[in-house]
């Protein structure tokens, strides 16, 4: 059964060969979706749309610029018609401590995660409320619930921490209107975000902390994408899904 027949899809952050993005853009095009690659660069998004199949298109949006991303949700209205689904992937880490955090730093980590999440869900509300239906899945992050990590920065868990936040506003005040908003908190997830930043030793030592004893895949996260953008969770909004292999319990 192809669970997003006919339905039109937004992922942001989509181009990364081995990311999240990509594996649920993926994952949506099997299941009958047509795509919308949103990502930093051009080129790189519409070879990632190509690479789908036909009929997906490529758009460079950098979600921090409230204009692009308005910019890039008419394009895709104008093409198709309609959108029934936006996955706000796009994310960016810095592997700071508190007193190495400039403004700067604080500034580029919330704005592309959080701002973006916000501008896109923004601008897409008004089509999916007119619709009377819609799903917008957020990327938040296990740093969200625990705190740190190696990878992140203490400034990349307020960020993911704010996207729950906004999840859980956005999916009251939209819940009326047939738009169901949800998280994904993904755990340790082989992805380019996550490669070589490891020595072995702390590869091993994040591992043990694993019960399920391996690192996450991205089509481990797109699995729970697809749910979350399916009718399959047709009762579910506000909601925040880990994706952790037991990383929590
Ligand atoms: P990735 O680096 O492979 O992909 C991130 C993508 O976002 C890249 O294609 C990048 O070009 C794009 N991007 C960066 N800034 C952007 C901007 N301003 N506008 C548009 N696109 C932009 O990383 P990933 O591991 O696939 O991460 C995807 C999401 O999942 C992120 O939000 C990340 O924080 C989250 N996440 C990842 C992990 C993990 O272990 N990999 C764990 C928890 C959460």
């Amino acid at each position: 059964m192809k669970l997003l027949d006919g339905r039109t899809a937004i992922i942001t952050g989509a181009a990364s060969q081995r990311g999240l993005g990509r594996a649920t853009a993926e994952l949506f095009a099997a299941h009958g979706a047509r795509v919308a690659v949103l990502d930093l660069d051009l080129g790189a998004a519409e070879a990632a749309a190509a690479a789908l199949g036909g009929g997906h298109m490529g758009l460079a949006c950098d979600v921090t610029d409230k204009d692009q991303c308005d910019a890039a949700v008419a394009r895709v209205l104008d093409a198709w018609g309609r959108i029934d689904v936006l996955v706000n992937n796009a994310g960016i880490t810095q592997p700071l401590r508190i007193l190495e955090i400039a403004p700067e730093n604080y500034d580029a980590v919330l704005d592309v995660n959080l701002r973006g999440t916000l501008y896109m869900t923004q601008a897409c509300i008004p089509a999916m409320r007119d619709a009377g239906s819609g799903s917008v899945v957020n990327m938040s992050s296990v740093s969200a619930q625990r705190g740190g990590g190696i990878f992140g920065g203490p400034h990349y868990s307020a960020a993911k921490a704010g996207i729950l936040g906004l999840t859980k506003a956005m999916a009251r005040e939209l819940a009326p209107d047939g738009v169901r908003v949800n998280a994904i908190c993904p755990g340790f997830i082989d992805t380019d975000i996550t490669a070589g930043k490891l020595s072995d030793d702390q590869r091993a030592q994040v591992l043990a902390g694993i019960p399920m004893g391996r690192a996450g895949r991205a089509s481990d996260v797109a699995g729970c994408a697809l749910f979350l953008a399916s009718d399959l969770s047709a009762y579910c909004t506000g909601t925040e899904v880990d994706v952790n292999g037991g990383s929590l319990i």
